[in-house]
């Protein structure tokens, strides 16, 4: 998996302070796209072991002013991508339990449940922003995402409760 960049003080996506990792590869070639250079898989750097040695060492140094890891595109759960953040993030989550992963995703939260493959990325997640980017549903005023038809979801509430739980409307 590549990646085009991180954002280690992001306040942009996701509540609070979080670090934000970019990666490369996206299927769904939205109209209008904002960054449709990360369409391809090999576009940026290789995620190595090294990188991820180095976000964990951050979230150790700044522990008590980085709230969770947000985790955007491209596209979050592109078929290659899915394989190396599940191993990533089983790491994170193991070494700092309580805080939460936003994942961005083109696919809806109707088509991840139905695709085991999707889902055991998306279940290590908290919260989801999901579905394309619809140009003629664009709204500046939405928080975390681009267009109305992108829902920000409670994974969690979700998958407990088998049915669609808004995190905020
Ligand atoms: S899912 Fe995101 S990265 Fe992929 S084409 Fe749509 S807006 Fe662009």
């Amino acid at each position: 998996m590549n990646y085009s960049g991180i954002k280690y003080t992001d306040m942009i996506n996701g509540e609070g302070i979080r670090v934000s990792i970019f990666v490369s590869g996206c299927s769904h070639y939205c109209k209008d796209c904002f960054n449709s250079d990360t369409w391809n898989p090999g576009f940026g750097s290789p995620f190595t072991k090294d990188i991820e040695d180095e976000i964990l060492a951050y979230f150790k140094k700044y522990d008590k002013s980085i709230k969770g890891l947000s985790l955007l595109g491209g596209d979050p759960t592109y078929i290659d991508n899915i394989t190396p953040l599940v191993s990533f993030l089983k790491k994170f989550k193991l070494a700092f339990p309580e805080k939460d992963i936003w994942i961005w995703s083109g696919f809806t939260w109707e088509a991840i449940i139905q695709n085991s493959h999707l889902l055991s990325l998306v279940k290590l997640c908290d919260i989801l922003v999901d579905g394309k980017f619809k140009i003629e549903e664009k709204d500046l005023n939405l928080k975390w995402r681009g267009s109305k038809n992108q829902r920000v979801i409670d994974i969690k509430k979700s998958l407990e409760l088998k049915e669609t739980i808004r995190y905020i409307e």
